[in-house]
């Protein structure tokens, strides 16, 4: 069951509901998204029933939930939730939702200054709003690069300021949690990491958006299930992302499932967005599917960008270098207002300043 308070409601009403709830020995999790308050009741549906929850001050709803995942369910919320990242340091608020085509982009691994600053440049120019850049790189060979850690996030941080976009970048342990979420306006979860639940509770804990990516062999139902436990946790600005799952196919390191972009968008309320680039590994790839995620009624596609690819220390293969990215950004430009989108453009990202 889940308790949606209306808008303006008090602590001290949600608070007074949460002891009501315990009353049955039942447990509540509060969860404060943009626009609304919600509180999930784990524990006996009759007695939570009886306890007449509708008529307290300050709840607008009362939803019976028949999902395993709850609060990121449509049941709870029958509209579509729109994500806000940013506005740090005069950097703009983005939004990742219904209405909007995001463009997130970026280098794989955060190699140097110069490679990142680059890398954020070309993505920049062609309508990034989101710059992502690795720092804890999970290869199946402990011999890839692995990336440059902690001491990367500066500059991917620089990156983002020089550049005014803000950034997102991977987290692989939970301990590291904090001192990303220092330097980072979104945290990433790896599809290796999907399931890494003592990390999703830390994430959760940041208070910053999460890009929440599919594991490589999640079902759609296991994934949502991921993302109930960061909105459990009281975060519910989670973006997912498809980012292809294992099949018997070996021609591409995964296959997309496209469907997974309206069968997700009619169980959940939460954006997704679609990575056609770590899919596919393939540069060739990129782009035709990616013009399959735009028409397919996505939120957004990542994908990885390199100044030189040949010279990627990882996923060169698969990243788009100059010309390529401008064909993409032009495909968006052309087909997101077809599928009623604003095309990606920093401008039409941007959140309007207050007066
Ligand atoms: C990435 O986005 O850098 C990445 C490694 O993707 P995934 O976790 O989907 O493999
Ligand atoms: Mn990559």
């Amino acid at each position: 069951m889940v308790v949606v308070m209306a808008s303006g409601a008090t602590d001290a009403q949600v608070d007074a509901v949460i002891a009501r709830v315990r009353l049955t020995g039942g447990e509540a999790f509060v969860s404060r998204g943009v626009s609304r308050t919600i509180i999930g009741l784990v524990g006996d549906v009759e007695e939570f029933r009886a306890l007449n929850l509708r008529r307290m001050a300050g709840v607008s709803e009362v939803i019976r939930v028949s999902t395993p995942y709850k609060l990121v369910s449509r049941d709870h919320y029958p509209g579509r939730s729109t994500v806000v990242v940013g506005g740090r340091d005069g950097r703009p608020e983005v939004r990742i939702g219904p209405g909007y085509f995001t463009l997130v982009a970026g280098p794989c691994a955060v190699e140097s200054l110069d490679q990142t600053l680059e890398s954020a440049e070309l993505a920049k120019a062609a309508g990034a709003t989101l710059l992502r850049g690795g720092m804890f790189r999970p290869w199946s060979s402990p011999r890839a690069f692995r990336g440059l850690g902690k001491s990367g996030l500066h500059i991917l941080a620089e990156a983002g300021v020089a550049t005014g976009l803000p950034v997102v970048t991977e987290v692989s342990d939970a301990n590291d949690v904090e001192p990303v979420a220092e330097y980072a306006d979104m945290l990433q979860v790896g599809a290796r990491n999907m399931q890494n639940f003592a990390m999703l509770d830390a994430v959760a804990q940041a208070a910053k958006p999460v890009l929440l990516k599919r594991g490589i062999q999640a079902t759609i139902e296991e994934w949502l299930m991921a993302a109930e436990y960061i909105a459990q946790r009281g975060n519910l600005d989670i973006v997912l992302c498809e980012r292809g799952i294992r099949t018997f196919e070996p021609s591409t390191p995964a296959t997309l499932d496209i469907s997974a972009v309206p069968t997700v968008q009619r169980l959940s309320h939460l954006p997704v967005i679609v990575d056609p680039t770590h899919a596919s590994g393939r540069r060739d790839l990129v782009l035709p599917l990616a013009r399959a995620v735009i028409a397919v009624g996505a939120d957004g596609v990542l994908i990885d960008v390199h100044p030189d690819p040949d010279s990627a220390l990882c996923d060169g293969p698969q990243a788009l270098a100059g010309s390529e990215v401008r064909e993409l950004a032009s495909a968006i430009r052309r087909m997101a207002p077809l599928v009623d989108r604003d095309p990606v453009d920093v401008t039409a990202n941007m959140v309007p300043e207050p007066r």
